[in-house]
């Protein structure tokens, strides 16, 4: 049986020279690839005890939402700014070059509530802090951040120490 490691396609200098980007496409595209990476993440969150899980825009999506239907759990996107039509609360975070924002809608999360936090992959971890922090705003609590890849050499472990962060598949 192949590894999750085995199914992702890695594509040299994209999306720019020196860059080697981790491609969940090839996973995907295959139901044997699909199947073993959900089951994976849910393996990992057996013992967890969590009312919910998000998800970041977009990839997050993908993999956050069959991992909350099969645990019989809400999913809460975790969107770009604009994109959310209720009330939300947002938070911006630094890209390489200038800055993004994140939103979630605020009735999506009530105080106390426990949160599994999902992406497919982590490099500097800013995305995920973001998302973090926009749970917090609203009470809720990250019980654990959940990456399909982690990409280890960018650190993101380093801004994160105070969260539980597990990853199925890490490249050096
Ligand atoms: P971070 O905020 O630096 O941790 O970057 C993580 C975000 O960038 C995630 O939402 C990923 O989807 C995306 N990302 C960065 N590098 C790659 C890659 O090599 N493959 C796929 N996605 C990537």
């Amino acid at each position: 049986m192949k590894t999750v490691e085995e199914y992702i396609r890695s594509i040299p200098d994209f999306p720019e020279p020196g860059i080697v980007f981790r491609d969940v496409t090839s996973l995907l595209q295959d139901a044997d690839g699909l199947k073993l990476a959900i089951d994976e993440m849910i393996k990992a969150l057996e013992n967890v005890d969590f009312d919910i899980v998000a998800g970041t825009e977009s990839r997050g999506f993908i993999f956050g939402v069959p991992v909350a239907y099969a645990m019989h759990k809400p999913f809460i996107p975790v969107r770009k700014a604009g994109k959310l039509p209720c009330e939300t609360v947002s938070q911006s975070y630094d890209l390489e070059y200038g800055s993004a924002t994140i939103e979630i809608h605020k009735d999506s999360i009530k105080p106390g509530q426990k949160v599994v936090l999902i992406d497919d992959l982590i490099a500097t971890g800013g995305t995920i802090e973001a998302a973090a922090k926009l749970v917090e705003q609203l009470g809720g609590e990250v019980v654990k951040m959940l990456f399909l890849l982690e990409l280890k050499g960018l650190n993101g472990r380093e801004k994160l120490k105070d969260y539980d962060v597990e990853s199925i598949v890490s490249y050096e």
